[in-house]
Parts: C-alpha cells; sequence; structure tokens
C-alpha cells in the first residue's frame, strides 16, 4: 500500500468513532496483507465487522452465521440452499442464479461448515459488487422459505410420486447431493472421524446432511433453524478491497442491520471434553457385489489437538504435518509404507474448528493390521521426540510453507476471499480476527526456536501427551447397498400403504405442484428486480497476456514480463515425438516419478529437502495444445517447471536439471509404493470426479488429442497403472530400463523451450543458471501430431461402486464442419444456467450439469453426480428444441453476454497469466483471435444463439456418449451403450 494511502488511512476515524451505526474497535495495518483492518461492532444489533482496506479492486463481501447442528438432518446446508432460492426484493426462482448468469462477480457461492454458513462474493466492478451484496443480504435476511414451502421440498427432501401406481422415492437436491457425497468411503470415514473424536459436540453431526437422517427433518425445523440463527447479533461481516468504508458502512446499517434489534442467540460451540483414552469405532461402506474385498478397508488414527489454538500454534502444527507425513521420505509416512500394510498413507488436518484436529488414515489396508498400525505411529513419534526431528527436514518444513504464504496464489480465487475464510478460524470462537494474518512473526520465531527443539516439544505436546485419540475402522460390504435399498424401498411402501386415498393423492398433487413451479417462467417484472449491469459498463478490449518470444542459449524462449514479489516462474517445455507411441504410458508414469526417487548426486530424502528449502517446488508432466487454427493439429510437451526467489535461482535450476537428468529409476520399493498410491488416486477420482473422467474418455472416442491425454491420465493410464501394480516383481527390471532411457530420450537430446515469468533481471539470471545445462543439447524440433491412434464412438458404461451417475456426450463441431465463435460461449451460460439447470439439477436432482465448448471445437454436454441416466440422455436432445424455441429479451441476452465476459475477465496473478500465455502460444491463439472472441461475445444476438441449434443437433446424432456410474443404473439402460464394463 502506498506511503500516502496508507496514512490516509490512518486518519480516517478515531476508535470508539460511531461510523453509522458501527463503533469502530480495533485498527492497524497489517503487513502481510498490505492493508488497514479494522473492526467494528454494530452498536443496535451485536452484528460483528471486519473491513479490510487494500489497493485492490478484487473487492470481497461475506456474511457469515455461526450455525452448529444438533442433529444430522443436514438443516444448515439445506438452509445454505433455500436462502438463495428467493427473497423480500427479489422475489424471483433463484435469484443467486441470476447473478451467476449476468454479474462481473469474481467469486459467488456459499459454503456449509461443521459450525459456521458462509455467504461470499466479490467483484472488481463497484457497482456489480453493491449489486452482489444486496441480493445476498436480502437472501439471508429475509428469505421466502416462509411464504413458499416448496423451496424446502425441491431444496431438502420431499416424497415424490406422480402417478398413483408408481412407488414413492424420496427427491430433493441436498439429499441427493449428499447420497452422491455419501458413496465415497473418504467422506463416510471423515464423518465417522468426527463422530468418534466430539461425541458430546455439534461437531459428531453431518452438518451436510445424512442421506439416511435427511427426512426426518421437519419444514417447522428447518424454519425455525433460519428464525434462530440467521439474525444480525449472530452474524460475522467481511469486506475487503479498495471500496469506499463510510458508504459501505452506511449502506449495511441503513438498508439491513438498523431493522433488528439485538437479540441474544445461542450459538455457541460447546467444547467437547478431552477424551482420557483411545475409543475405537467400526463401520461398512457399500461396494459393488463383484467387487473383491480383500485390502479395502481404511484404518484412522485421529486425534484433537487442543482448544481454540493461537495461530502460532495452529501454523505450526501445520508445518509439523508436513515434517512428519507429507511424502514418502517424510519420517512417519516412510515407516507406515515399509510396513506393506497398506496402500496410501495420508493425513488431515484442519484449524477451522473450535477444537482442531488431525488424522492419519491408511487406504486399502485389512482392519486386522490395526494394532501394528498405532504401535508404528506410537513408536515413530516416540523415536523423534527423543532422538529429535532431522534439522534439514524441519528446515525444509518452514521455508515451504512461508515460501506459499509470501507468493499468496491463490489461483482464480480473490486473495480477500481467502483472508476472510482464513479469519473465520479465529473470529468464530470469540477472538481476535486479525491475528490469524499474521505469519510474519510467527515464522520468525519458528526460525529462531526450531534449533532448541520447538517442534519436538510440539509434538510431545500435541500428539504423544495426547490421550484425546480415536481410531476409526470402515470395511466394505458389497450387500450394503442392496440392503439398504430394498430397506428404503420397503419402508416407503409400508408408508404408502398405509396413506389413505386421500392422503396419497394429496403427497401427488404436491409433487404435481412442485414440477409446476419449477417449470413456471419467472415474471418478468420480478427478473428486472435483479440489479444488472449494462452492456455499456464493460470494458471492450479485454486484459493482455503478457509474451514475448525471445532467443536464448539457441533455443526459444518465451518471456511473460510481469511483478511477480522477487520470485522466478520457470517452465521447460521439452519435445517428446521421438518416444515409440507404446511408451507414452511410461513418459507420463515417469512425470509423477521424478522428484521422489534418488538422483546420482543426492539420495531422496535429502532431494525432497533442498527442493523445500531452496524453492517453491517442481513438478512435471505432460500437456497439449488443439492448434486453433489447423482442425486436427495439436502440438504436445512434456515439461518441468518450478520457482523460487530470486538468490535461489541457481539452485532452483541445479536441482532441476540434476532430478531430469540424474534420477536413478532403481528403487524398487519407492516405486511399488509409489505405483499404488497413484492406483488408488485414479481410483477415488473415479467416485468423485467422474464427470472429468467420462468426458476425458469421450473425447477420446473422436479426438487424436484427447486419445493421446487417455494414455497418460484416463482409463487407459489407470489399467496400466493397475497391472504394473499386480505385476510388479516381474516387471520391474523392465521397467527401470524403460524409464531411464526416456528421461534420457526427453531430456538430454534436445533443447527445450523456455519460459520465464518475471523481470527482466529475473529472466535474465535464470538463463544464466540454465546456461551450462542447455548449451550442449541439439536444438529443438517440435513435431506436430507424433501419434495416431485409432479411435471409434466405443459407447461405454463403465460400472462404479457409486449411487450416482457421470452422464456425458458431445463431438467435435469443427469435424462437423462449423466454427469456433464466442457467440457459443453465450450459448454455454444460457444452456447450462438455465435449461440445463432447470431439467437436470433442478427436476432432475442432479448436483450439477453442464454445457462446454472449447476453441478447438470440443462440444460436450455433462451431468454431476446425477441420480439419473437415460432422462439426463433425453434433457440434452431437448437442447435441439429448446434452442429453436428461444425467446430473450434483450435484457436477459444482455445478462448471459455479461455472465460470459465476467469468466474471462477474473482477476489472475503474474504467474498464472504467463501459463496461460504459453497456452495459447502453442494453440496459435493471437491478441487479434482473443479480441475477436471478445467482440463476438459483446455482440451475440438472439438469432446467432437460435442458429447454433443445427450445430447441436449434429453434435448429438453423432450419438457419442460415456457414462461411469452405479452399477444397476448402467444396467438398467444397457441397450444405450455398446459395452458396458467395470473400470479394470
Ligand atoms: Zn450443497
Amino acid at each position: 500500500m502506498k506511503k500516502e494511502l496508507q496514512e490516509q488511512q490512518e486518519k480516517m476515524f478515531k476508535l470508539e468513532e460511531n461510523i453509522h451505526g458501527f463503533i469502530l474497535k480495533k485498527e492497524e495495518f497489517v503487513d502481510e496483507i498490505d492493508g488497514f483492518a479494522r473492526t467494528f461492532v454494530h452498536q443496535k444489533t451485536g452484528a460483528k465487522l471486519v473491513y479490510i482496506s487494500a489497493d485492490d479492486d478484487n473487492k470481497v463481501f461475506s456474511i457469515s452465521f455461526r450455525t452448529p447442528s444438533t442433529d444430522s438432518t443436514g438443516v444448515p446446508h439445506i438452509l445454505e440452499h433455500s436462502v438463495l432460492c428467493g427473497s423480500k426484493k427479489y422475489p424471483v426462482k433463484e435469484p443467486f442464479v441470476e447473478l451467476a448468469k449476468g454479474s462481473l462477480n469474481t467469486f459467488l457461492n456459499a459454503m456449509t461448515y461443521p459450525d459456521k454458513t458462509m455467504y461470499p462474493i466479490a467483484s472488481t466492478n463497484a457497482k456489480d459488487f453493491m449489486n452482489l451484496m444486496d441480493v445476498y443480504l436480502d437472501a439471508v435476511f429475509y428469505p421466502n422459505i416462509y411464504e413458499n414451502p416448496y423451496t424446502f421440498l425441491q431444496e431438502g427432501w420431499h416424497y415424490h410420486i406422480e402417478n398413483a401406481d408408481d412407488p414413492i422415492i424420496y427427491n430433493g437436491v441436498v439429499y441427493n447431493e449428499m447420497k452422491g457425497a455419501f458413496s465415497n468411503p473418504e467422506e463416510l470415514l471423515q464423518n465417522k472421524i468426527f463422530e468418534s473424536l466430539y461425541p458430546q459436540s455439534c461437531y459428531r453431526f453431518e452438518s451436510g446432511g445424512d442421506p439416511d437422517v435427511i427426512p426426518e427433518l421437519t419444514y417447522a425445523d428447518f424454519l425455525g433453524f433460519h428464525k434462530k440463527y440467521y439474525h444480525p447479533s449472530n452474524s460475522y461481516i467481511y469486506l475487503y478491497g479498495d471500496g469506499e468504508v463510510r458508504a459501505h458502512l452506511k449502506y449495511l446499517n441503513d438498508e439491513y442491520l438498523s431493522t433488528f434489534d439485538k437479540q441474544p442467540v445461542d450459538s455457541e460451540i460447546a467444547a467437547q471434553p478431552m477424551l482420557t483414552q483411545r475409543t475405537e469405532m467400526r463401520a461398512s461402506y457399500g461396494v459393488s457385489k463383484e467387487e473383491v474385498l480383500e485390502n479395502k478397508d481404511y484404518l484412522a488414527l485421529s486425534v484433537v489437538l487442543g482448544d481454540k489454538l493461537s495461530y502460532e500454534d495452529a501454523l505450526a502444527f501445520d508445518i509439523l504435518a508436513h515434517i512428519l507425513l507429507n511424502n514418502n521420505s517424510s519420517p512417519l509416512k516412510e515407516a507406515l509404507l515399509d510396513l506393506k500394510i497398506a496402500e496410501d498413507v495420508s493425513y488431515h488436518y484442519s484449524s477451522s474448528l473450535r477444537q482442531p484436529y488431525f488424522s492419519i488414515v491408511l487406504k486399502n489396508t485389512e482392519e486386522k493390521h490395526k494394532d501394528l498400525f498405532v504401535s508404528t505411529v506410537e513408536s515413530v513419534l516416540n523415536k523423534l521426540v527423543a532422538d529429535g526431528l532431522d534439522p534439514r527436514s524441519v528446515e525444509a518444513g518452514i521455508n515451504i510453507h512461508e515460501f506459499s504464504h509470501i507468493e499468496g496464489e491463490y489461483g482464480s480465487y480473490p486473495k480477500g476471499l481467502i483472508y476472510g475464510i482464513e479469519m473465520m478460524d479465529d473470529w468464530l470462537y470469540g477472538d481476535d480476527p486479525i491475528a490469524y494474518l499474521k505469519y510474519k512473526a510467527a515464522f520468525k520465531k519458528f526460525k529462531d526456536s526450531w534449533k532448541d527443539g520447538y517442534f519436538e516439544k510440539l509434538l510431545k505436546r500435541m500428539l504423544i501427551d495426547n490421550t484425546h485419540q480415536t481410531l476409526v475402522t470402515i470395511v466394505p460390504d458389497n450387500t450394503l447397498q442392496e440392503k439398504a435399498d430394498q430397506a428404503l424401498a420397503e419402508k416407503l411402501a409400508s408408508f404408502k400403504a398405509a396413506l389413505t386415498p386421500e392422503e396419497l393423492q394429496a403427497l401427488i398433487d404436491e409433487t404435481q405442484t412442485l414440477i409446476e413451479k419449477q417449470n413456471e417462467e419467472d415474471k418478468p417484472e420480478d427478473l428486472e428486480k435483479i440489479p444488472k449491469l449494462s452492456l455499456a459498463d464493460i470494458n471492450r478490449t479485454g486484459r493482455s497476456y503478457p509474451l514475448e518470444v525471445q532467443e536464448a542459449l539457441e533455443t526459444r524462449l518465451l518471456f511473460h514480463s510481469g511483478f511477480t514479489g522477487g520470485i522466478s516462474y520457470l517452465k521447460l517445455y521439452f519435445d517428446y515425438s521421438d518416444l515409440p507411441q507404446e511408451d507414452l504410458k511410461y513418459l507420463s508414469l515417469m512425470c509423477k516419478l521424478l522428484g521422489s526417487l534418488s538422483t546420482e548426486t543426492m539420495d531422496f530424502r535429502r532431494l525432497s529437502q533442498e527442493i523445500e528449502i531452496h524453492t517453491g517446488g517442481l513438478s512435471f508432466g505432460i500437456e497439449s495444445y488443439d492448434d486453433v487454427h489447423h482442425f486436427g493439429d495439436f502440438t504436445s510437451h512434456c515439461y518441468v517447471k518450478g520457482k523460487a526467489v530470486m538468490e535461489n535461482i541457481p539452485t532452483l535450476v541445479k536441482i532441476m536439471t540434476d532430478v531430469i537428468t540424474k534420477t536413478l529409476f532403481t528403487e524398487k520399493n519407492l516405486i511399488h509404493d509409489m505405483i499404488r498410491e497413484i492406483k488408488t488416486h485414479k481410483e477415488t477420482q473415479f467416485l468423485t470426479a467422474g464427470h472429468v473422467v467420462g468426458v476425458q474418455r469421450l473425447q477420446s472416442y473422436y479426438s487424436q488429442s484427447a486419445r493421446l491425454f487417455e494414455e497418460f491420465g484416463g482409463i487407459e493410464f489407470y489399467r496400466f497403472i493397475a497391472d504394473l501394480e499386480a505385476n510388479f516383481e516381474q516387471k520391474f527390471e523392465a521397467l527401470t530400463e524403460k524409464l531411464t532411457s526416456i528421461a534420457n530420450l526427453v531430456f538430454t537430446n534436445r533443447k527445450p523451450i523456455i519460459s520465464i515469468t518475471g523481470t527482466e533481471e529475473i529472466r535474465d539470471r535464470t538463463v544464466t543458471a540454465l546456461s551450462p545445462y542447455v548449451v550442449g543439447l541439439a536444438p529443438n524440433k517440435a513435431a506436430k501430431n507424433a501419434f495416431t491412434f485409432e479411435t471409434e464412438i466405443a459407447n461405454e458404461g463403465f460400472l462404479t461402486a457409486a449411487k450416482i451417475q457421470y452422464v456425458s456426450q458431445g463431438y467435435n463441431i469443427r469435424a462437423l464442419g462449423y466454427e469456433y465463435a464466442g457467440s457459443q460461449l453465450v450459448l454455454k451460460g444460457l444452456l447450462s444456467m438455465d435449461y440445463l439447470w432447470n431439467r437436470v439439477r433442478v427436476q432432475g436432482g442432479a448436483y450439477g450439469a453442464f454445457m462446454s465448448i472449447g476453441r478447438g471445437g470440443d462440444l460436450y454436454f455433462g451431468s454431476y453426480r446425477d441420480p439419473k441416466l437415460k432422462k439426463t440422455f433425453e434433457a440434452y436432445q431437448g437442447v435441439v428444441d429448446y434452442i429453436n424455441n428461444l425467446e430473450l429479451s434483450q435484457r436477459e441476452l444482455e445478462k448471459y453476454i455479461i455472465g460470459t465476459i465476467s469468466s474471462k475477465d477474473v482477476p489472475l496473478s503474474a504467474s498464472v497469466k504467463g501459463e496461460i500465455a504459453d497456452n495459447f502460444y502453442f494453440s496459435g491463439v493471437t491478441a487479434a483471435d482473443l479480441q475477436k472472441e471478445r467482440d463476438e461475445i459483446l455482440e451475440t444476438t438472439v438469432a446467432q444463439l437460435k442458429s447454433h441449434g443445427d450445430m447441436i443437433a449434429a453434435v448429438l446424432a453423432k450419438n457419442a456418449i460415456c457414462v461411469l456410474g452405479s452399477e444397476e443404473a448402467i444396467n438398467e439402460e444397457k441397450e444405450l451403450f455398446k459395452v458396458t464394463r467395470y473400470i479394470k
């Protein structure tokens, strides 16, 4: 923050001054976030408010309520959804969706936590920011849930029956969402860990809702929860950015808070009394009938770390957990992997609870190993306290955490939002919210005292001397699902049988009315109440992505000039087109192993420490780019990237080049452990991110570049890894040879293309450091489309243990003779936020549904955690009619245009812009292309949108589909697929 600006801030108010009803309690400049933080209390209601004034136009607002659960009906979660379904000032079906369609928001969401519910928004446009804030405040204080009981039925749960002869089922958005969540064993494990650690506090309940318990929630209790907790006296308001403090406070007071009076709200999070000895808990999770049950158990050893941790303790523990368990060379993880009793060892740590907890989880293990698990943890920890932690690993842990705090890289999330979320860790339990932002003093303390046993003492206090422990086991059961389904069906059947004809008719009528209400259009005059910007508020030109194509060390240098706070972001792109096609999967595996194995110069433990001591991390992978000007062409690279502060650039480059040219692929145990880990991570992805896997697979039916990516990370890659894992002994020797020769071929043969983001000084220092490595290599060649695959529209249905589906369909429009245009992005917004939202989410009960279109021409539809299958395909077919019959007022059209532009204008850090600029460069996207796309978006007409109907019809006519989902659902619709199979 500039000095004048800071001085101006200092003089603005006096302590205890009343500014539009808010009393200023505390103010200070916070160096770490370069902002001026003020804490206020609203006099009339007791509402708490923090305002951080910073020189950042990405303004953030959030209002949160403390919402402890008293059961697992998920009432906080259902309410989070429901308040966004229409309010006093904005009486439309879903104001939230209207904002998502047509605002310049840079963040818009709502989140339910175990003890709070947060409603954050962000925008860089001052007018838009006020609009978003107003819709959210009206939503939380004046939702239409009291007048309209159908919101509860839709978002929560209801008895769904359309005809008297049908069976009654439960339906509801949150009900289905949580059914999806609970089909993931890790979600169930999490739930059981909470139940075991907090048997008497609110944390034992599932605030998201347990699908078995959700139907116990009554409408009256739902309303009661709102009445009790959604009151200013129980609220935490947060503002961040370059907005006008006085004007914002006046608005909050005059428009909302002043109409309320202080009310005592009992929302205290009661502390769970300490457990004096370890307790155990056991539960089962459902898997498909054919699933082999061996080695599918999970074991979790968890502790509660204390009550209301200080920031220093919370951060120090984060570092300690990292030292103990972060990677395969961390002492505790290594010892547990060496037992050979589990495929994966991971940990969870959350400080977002009054009593933070920590868990160590063994995945794919056997229950019988639980004593060995516990005794190993105990003996390793005791030994570490007695002998001391490896000093280098402590230094590494401190440095890597400090690096990420200084870097402050949160991807597309606004910085201010992250601050707002972090401060809740203290604020919600009555302490100083600003304390959780001041990391500098804590890091100084760690650096000053780690040599004096600081972390050993912490380890002893928080883990060894801690009796508040539990051991949770969850085991697979392949009849559980069937039994549960049957029990539910019977329960609902007997419920139905006991109904009088009048009662039954009432339920049918209720279902009917709900469907009618969902199909009802909002009144245009109501829609107009939702404030919206006009096209005149939108910049005609978009932002630029700095790129200068230069030459250095006789190779291409992509330089992205930008302010990075002294950090060099380096990425090297290697051509791998000399590789035999059958070796592609090995290339991908190699990228996943690099950085974790020993090199000729360093043992793997030492290597991982050196990386964390001197750099901000290294990563390795493969990327491909469809050429936007030549359909069917694509380039692909194997990349290596890393980052470091200026003085560490030479070390960064040294470590990086050592890793790629001197890694030894000979460590059998380590490689075996890592392969197992890769396999289990993929398996989790099939259950939790099936839409990503399904769409990728779908595209591989018709796109060469997508087919290539199946080799690198899709189902093909998974099968390769699963086979390696199962036959590791026989295959290891050949594997070593293969990986060694691939690394030689890719990294010691040709010069890479270099990409650097930073200042010119950073660039020059980085190039100098690279020189010894790059100079001796042969020129690069960057061949296009080096590989060819046989492809066919395979239309597969993949049977998984999930209780829901991921349904995808699509094709490439350029292959069908259509061209990509900006107006298709507006269509994407329209379909995703209107038609698909209504048909697949609101009516179908899926958690999400979307259409997507890329510059390369890939157009697809997908659904997420979807209880339906065939009906979703019917919804996709319905898109054509929807487009053909489309009627859209100018106002509505502008909304979708603004919403589309907003996704293009999300503020990004210099490093992210650098990565995107590389991507554009390799895909042939020019500044003129970007401007053309932006013009096309801004000039989109209804006629243009309607003209895309033919294109969608042509895509759907190709009938290319792929589904991942529950065995029952896929088998029921077998005729839709060419093949149905398990993933393995
Ligand atoms: Zn939800």
